[in-house]
């Protein structure tokens, strides 16, 4: 039997809030808010009461909102910043473009966020700051990380892109760091329908330099304090995404609930590893990825059967041709290979899982 089950299915999530999301659309067409405006304070002040941080800084994408978070630090010139090796590239590429050095460190091989002790070999004198990223939905162990930006005086910059919700140690992600930087690219656990991001932090200073670096510099209309640059979370975005918010938990509770079933439905399958869930974590799963030396084979299998599926990342950071120069390759061994996203998403049945699982078993059955 063949299956039609997509990696992600935006069109059956818009089916389920249409009409909301149509309204709210409406609205702001008819009030011409496109720029600044009541829709993105409104957002702005849903995400930051979300969270339960001060301030909500909404800005162009997550790449701008890393990009902003550390150029509003002003970190020495040339200072090392510490980003996982494995990761998508706007978290090392906002660093190389603040006039930073990028300083890749190998990551957890089960949660896939930085290794504490990698971490700690990994500074030097030069060393400024930390990204530190909940990759996959899965919080980063923080407090460990926090120990070691304390003890060696280093900013902590999150980048929360793939982890909206997602707590360590029942505190929510984006409030642990200096600034926590958010995606709302559509395809994120809170998707706008176009590009979307915004940048969270208690810091008041800080809060206010990051708003006035998205905003030309400014606070009023002509009054350019510095030269800062356009980056703006438009009033569209920002309305879908203030009815997209209500439905977060509860479609975050179904990933997990289709998260549980593949790992029940999949375990003692000798060359399949599954995701690991750290104690203390409230793992969100924007991608489940497991492993297997039969990646590329398993993958043209579901393919055939129907079941679309992806590989985040094919390559790790530091292997990409754009890091060649920094010679850091030989960090990570070849276990990108081996990676491979099973389809989850709150768009999902509960039959889809069924039948990701049974076609998996059947492979594996010979
Ligand atoms: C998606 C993503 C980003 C960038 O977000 P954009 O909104 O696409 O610029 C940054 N970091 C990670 C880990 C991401 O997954």
């Amino acid at each position: 039997m063949t299956h039609n089950i997509k990696f992600l299915d935006l069109n059956r999530q818009y089916q389920e809030i249409k009409a909301e999301i149509d309204s709210a659309i409406a609205t702001v067409i008819e009030s011409e808010e496109f720029i600044g405006g009541s829709f993105l304070k409104a957002f702005e002040n849903d995400f930051k009461q979300y969270l339960g941080v001060d301030h909500c800084i909404g800005v162009g994408n997550g790449t701008d909102a890393l990009e902003i978070a550390l150029e509003a630090l002003d970190l020495p010139k040339c200072s090392e910043v510490i980003v996982p090796a494995n990761s998508f590239i706007a978290s090392s590429e906002a660093v190389s473009r603040c006039g930073l050095k990028v300083r890749f460190c190998a990551c957890d091989p089960r949660t896939f966020t930085l290794d504490i002790d990698a971490l700690r070999a990994c500074i030097s004198q030069s060393s400024s700051a930390i990204i530190a990223v909940h990759l996959y939905g899965h919080p980063c162990d923080m407090a460990s990380i926090g120990a070691v930006a304390e003890e060696h005086g280093l900013h902590i910059i999150e980048d929360c892109a793939q982890a909206h919700g997602a707590e360590y140690r029942g505190i929510k992600v984006g409030t642990f760091g200096v600034a926590g930087c958010f995606s709302f690219y559509p395809g994120k656990n809170l998707g706008a329908y176009g590009d979307a991001g915004c940048i969270v932090t208690s810091d008041n200073t800080l809060a206010e330099r990051m708003r006035m670096i998205a905003n030309h510099g400014r606070k009023e209309k002509y009054d350019h304090q510095f030269e800062g640059r356009n980056s703006r979370l438009d009033g569209l975005q920002a309305a879908v995404l203030s009815v997209k918010l209500k439905f977060l938990d509860s479609w975050t509770d179904r990933r997990i609930g289709f998260a549980k079933t593949y790992l029940a439905g999949l375990t003692d399958i000798p060359d399949l590893t599954l995701p690991y869930v750290a104690s203390w974590a409230r793992h969100v799963f924007h991608l489940f990825v497991v492993r297997t030396s039969r990646r590329d084979e398993l993958q043209r299998y579901l393919q055939k059967e129907g079941i679309q599926t992806g590989v985040h990342y094919p390559l790790a950071l530091p292997r990409l041709a754009a890091y060649r120069h920094l010679g850091q390759s030989t960090l990570t061994d070849s276990i990108n290979e081996e990676l491979l996203s099973l389809p989850i998403g709150d768009q999902l049945s509960p039959e889809d899982t069924q039948a990701v699982i049974a076609a998996i078993q059947e492979f594996f059955s010979c």
